[in-house]
């Protein structure tokens, strides 16, 4: 699955954790944020390094821990909604990911084995395809569960 829709699905999967108006532009990133880390490890171990639960467990605690130092105050009350959506972007991706034919290594380092459905190649048009229906199923259940497509709606 090419890198943009990881990095769109993440952005989506990030607003389902805004939960003040101010907050859906910096969970929209967030979520981004973390659907872009896992291909970090393109370089070292692919599928391996940062495509398992445990270093999303890692990433989340470090990211919480790190934005409860941030010198604004302002972010302390939404700490939780933004390591939320940089998780949910992480664990979305690899999701992504092990529908493709390799696979991920999920439970890396305790596990060397790939799982996943590995229904189609990684650059195959499927792929694209799927990841544009996840983002829209996503895009669809945060807008009726928010409430702005009844809003939408409403002013159009
Ligand atoms: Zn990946």
């Amino acid at each position: 699955m090419h890198r943009s829709i990881h990095v769109i699905i993440g952005a989506i999967s990030g607003l389902f954790f805004a939960s003040k108006f101010y907050l859906i532009p910096l969970c929209l990133i967030m979520g981004s944020v973390g659907g872009y880390v896992p291909d970090f490890d393109l370089g070292f171990g692919h599928r391996k390094s940062l495509h398992n639960l445990f270093s999303v467990l890692v990433g989340t605690i470090g990211l919480y821990l790190l934005l409860n130092l941030f010198p604004l105050s302002l972010l302390h009350d939404d700490v939780w909604s933004l390591t939320l959506s940089f998780t949910a972007g992480w664990l979305l991706h690899i999701f992504c990911d092990s529908l493709t034919k390799r696979g991920v290594f999920v439970f890396w380092p305790f596990s060397n084995r790939a799982y996943g459905l590995r229904i189609f190649r990684s650059d195959s048009l499927a792929s694209t395809a799927t990841g544009f229906i996840i983002a829209f199923i996503l895009l669809l259940a945060w807008l009726i569960c928010s409430g702005a497509l009844e809003l939408l709606i409403k002013y159009l």
